[in-house]
Order: C-alpha cells, then sequence, then structure tokens
C-alpha cells in the first residue's frame, strides 16, 4: 500500500486568501492589532507558526490559546463561502478521484491547516470525503512531525496491509523539506508562489508544473523502487 499525502493551498485549491483575512480579523478581535501581511510569508507555513510569528513581531505579551482559534474558526467558514478567487487547481480533483479508485494506493492529508480549517476549505471544493485522514496544523505546529501523525492513521487505516512507501505532494520547498525528514519520498507542484526552478533546488524526488496532466505524478507514484531514498530515510531533520 502506497500513502499519499496532499497539502491543501497551493496544491490542492487556492482560497483566494480566504484564510488569511479570517486570521487578519481574529488578531483584530482577539488583540486590537492589524498584521502586516507583507512582512510575513505564509507558504508552507503551518498556522501555530504564523500565529506564533505575528504574536512575536507584534511583541504580543501572551500566548496565543484556544480562543485566538475559536475567533478564526468563527470568521473562517464565511470568508471560505464567500471568497470570489477560490479555485480547485487544475487536474487535482481528476488525480484525487483516479487515486481513491485504486486500491494499491490510500490518500489523505499533510497541511498546516487546523484540521477545521483544511475541512471547510476542502467541502467548498468538494474535495473533503476523499480524505479519511491526515495530519494538520491543530496535531503540530512543526510540519514534519504533522507529517509523521498522517503516516501513523494512514498506517492504521491500512492495516493489516503494510505501507510500503509515502508520497507527500506540496507547493513549497517547506513540503519538500518536512516531507524528506518525515522518511517520505516528495513530489513538488509549481502551482502555489513557487516556481518549479525554486522547487528543484530543494531536491524533491519529482517536480512538476502542475498536477495537470496527471500522468507524470501518476507514473512515478506507480513505478518501483527508487534510488536514493534508502540515503534520505532516517534523517533526524528537515534539509537546509
Ligand atoms: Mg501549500
Amino acid at each position: 500500500m502506497r500513502l499519499v499525502l496532499f497539502d491543501i493551498d497551493g496544491t490542492l485549491l487556492l482560497s483566494g486568501g480566504a484564510g488569511t483575512r479570517s486570521l487578519y480579523r481574529a488578531f483584530q478581535v482577539r488583540y486590537g492589532i492589524e498584521p502586516d501581511w507583507t512582512a510575513i510569508r505564509f507558504d508552507g507555513k503551518t498556522d501555530p507558526l504564523i500565529i506564533q510569528e505575528i504574536v512575536s513581531m507584534y511583541g504580543v505579551d501572551e500566548e496565543p490559546g484556544q480562543d485566538l482559534y475559536d475567533i478564526y474558526l468563527s470568521i473562517l467558514p464565511d470568508e471560505v463561502r464567500r471568497s470570489p478567487n477560490f479555485q480547485v487547481l487544475a487536474g487535482a480533483r481528476e488525480l484525487v478521484t483516479q487515486l481513491s479508485a485504486d486500491p494499491g494506493f490510500l490518500i489523505g492529508l499533510a497541511t498546516g491547516n487546523v484540521e477545521t480549517g483544511a475541512r471547510l476549505k476542502l467541502e467548498r471544493a468538494g474535495l473533503s470525503s476523499y480524505f479519511p485522514f491526515g495530519g494538520y496544523g491543530s496535531d503540530s505546529g512543526d510540519r514534519t512531525e504533522l507529517i509523521r501523525t498522517a503516516v501513523r492513521r494512514g498506517s492504521e487505516l491500512a492495516a493489516p496491509q503494510a505501507v510500503d512507501e509515502v508520497f507527500v505532494i506540496g507547493d513549497t520547498p517547506r513540503d519538500v523539506q518536512h516531507g524528506r525528514a518525515a522518511g517520505a519520498t516528495t513530489i513538488a507542484v509549481a502551482t502555489g508562489h513557487y516556481g518549479l526552478d525554486e522547487l528543484r533546488g530543494c531536491g524533491p524526488d519529482l517536480a512538476v508544473a502542475g498536477l495537470q496532466p496527471m500522468g507524470p505524478v501518476l507514473d512515478f507514484m506507480s513505478s518501483g523502487s527508487r534510488t536514493g531514498r534508502e540515503a534520505v530515510e532516517g534523517e533526524a531533520g528537515p534539509g537546509p
């Protein structure tokens, strides 16, 4: 059995800024601050990490707790529903549909979104039901850890079949670095804010311009053992 773990933002869909706007408002409501979003790069970061960076930047004198998430998650449904530029990325639905019909694959999520946020975005996209499990920003602020959580949950679902290989598909260098640190085979897709050359520079096992056409990604995941995996597995931390 092969596990395929998808990132959400920039990989399966674009929320058109719904998450950013919701977090912005939550910070306004909870702390009375208006973060300068141009100073923060969101891509590939987990929700807890983004929140931590904003808190540090503005010298907020307390650890953000569940109350900030509660405000964020009270705003997000409406933002996701109304977001005019929300779109499912080309090829994503086709690839997910194809993989979920293949008994050799089990698909899940590896996303920095907290689980409720992830599900809201996927529900608008009509994709949520394809992903029976995942690792989320609500599991860990550390992307390597949340990928490991996804692998553990996927392995439990796959049992008694053994998991032979784990793929992480994402649009940022962080997906590649943390996927590799978690022992996964990494596929970079240049449909977010990073170009193909920039992603190739991080050394993913495969880099593609997009999920359409899905042939190259499907062929890669269906092919046999890849050279060099032994050297990668067991690494203690993310790459440079
Ligand atoms: Mg992403």
